[in-house]
């Protein structure tokens, strides 16, 4: 008998199409676990089969060993430092393990754990490397303005934290005043306190003029030298039991600065990282610091290192810092970009001198740039 009569025999009229055939080979499809549990062959058609599978719990069980795992083989832990394919969580007495992503979890969080997350972690035997099972609620975090336009696209920049600190340098490199801006606006966006932080002041002085902008702006302002430690007494007291996250450009000194605070910390001052071809530093990942006299130092790469601010610009006209100091949106029209519109709020501000045109300029970069 041809190989083309054996199908034609068992199977209803009109299968001989070649979408029928492969159902066909599906149907008869060795169905293993039932073979291995009960030494028969399964003929249900595949759909049933699978329905049913899913339904039985000791299938589901072996399918993934890792979701039922009993609560002894779970643990607990902070996420250190975050990784493409992994992530590294502190447990409890200081052990770090490397825990490996889950694609269920992931793809229910929509983007990866970040540094600060509390996390669960399981493994099937002792030797087994750990899976991370579970990303705990989040109290707070650091995300980054806008609406997320893509899925697992990464929008929270530190999770759990109580403060964001903004490292800048007032000389060499000079105060970066977009920078600054781009941050605040990631701060307020998450409604999160804000402390900036002028370093290098050992090199001028007084603070310049632009960085002045930022005083009424920022929760509090700390003027410092990393190298000769002045101000560092302040900025740890500002620090002491808080989970402070950390961004500056590179060359600000915030190596110096996280060394003096945390002497354990060990980063190399004036390290070069490698940079992408838009002349970004390619880090994505960020440490986690403990301060000795309590709290957490988390350390991003940044947001504009990160790329964008992807904000609506209406959003942006609402909410960029200083331009409404007292919550309320009085320009004329409704959505008023603070273009050339008549009856202006931020324009009569600047006019009578309320608020820096500095101000507005870099609202018009934001603006214009789109990140
Ligand atoms: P990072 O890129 O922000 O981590 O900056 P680094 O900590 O690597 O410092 C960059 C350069 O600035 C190094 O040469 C430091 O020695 C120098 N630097 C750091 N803090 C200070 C400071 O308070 N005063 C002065 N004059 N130089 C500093
Ligand atoms: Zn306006």
């Amino acid at each position: 008998m041809s190989e083309q009569e054996e199908q034609s025999e068992d199977l209803p009229e009109e299968a001989h199409g070649a979408t029928s055939k492969r159902r066909h080979h599906r149907n008869r499809r060795v169905n293993a676990m039932e073979y291995w549990q009960k030494g028969v062959i399964d003929d249900t058609p595949s759909k049933e089969r699978w329905t049913r599978e899913f339904k039985d719990p000791r299938l589901k069980n072996i399918k993934h060993p890792i979701d039922n795992l009993p609560e002894g083989l779970q643990v607990q832990g902070l996420v250190v430092e975050v990784h493409r394919r992994t992530c590294v969580v502190r447990l409890a007495l200081g052990v770090s393990v490397v825990a490996r992503y889950r694609a269920t979890v992931i793809d229910e969080l929509g983007e990866f754990p970040a540094v600060g997350d509390q996390v669960t972690l399981g493994r099937a035997e002792a030797e087994a490397e750990y899976m991370l099972l579970r990303v705990l609620p989040r109290k707070s975090a650091l995300t980054r303005p806008g609406p997320k336009d893509r899925i697992n696209q990464q929008l929270t920049q530190a999770a759990n934290v109580d403060q964001v600190v903004i490292v800048a340098s007032v000389a060499q490199p000079p105060f970066n005043y977009g920078f600054a801006d781009r941050f605040l606006l990631a701060a307020s966006w998450s409604n999160l306190p804000m402390i900036m932080v002028l370093n290098k002041m050992d090199l001028v002085e007084e603070l310049p003029e632009n960085a002045k902008d930022f005083l009424t702006l920022v929760d509090q302002c700390i003027p410092i030298s990393a190298q000769s430690g002045e101000g560092i007494e302040q900025l740890s007291a500002a620090l002491a039991g808080k989970v402070s996250v950390f961004s500056g450009q590179s060359g600000v000194g915030k190596s110096t600065l996280i060394n003096r605070l945390v002497p354990s910390a060990l980063l190399r001052i004036g390290d070069v990282r490698i940079k992408d071809g838009k002349g970004r530093h390619t880090t994505t990942s960020a440490s986690l610091f403990d301060l000795p006299d309590g709290g957490m130092v988390i350390d991003t790469p940044g947001i504009r290192a990160l790329g964008l601010l992807n904000l609506d610009p209406q959003d942006l006209a609402r909410c960029f810092p200083g331009f409404f100091p007292d919550g309320q949106f009085n320009c004329r029209f409704n959505d008023c970009m603070h273009q050339d519109e008549p009856g202006c709020a931020v324009h009569e501000a600047i006019e009578a001198g309320r608020l820096p045109a500095a101000r507005w300029q870099s609202y018009m970069r934001i603006l214009e740039s789109g990140d």
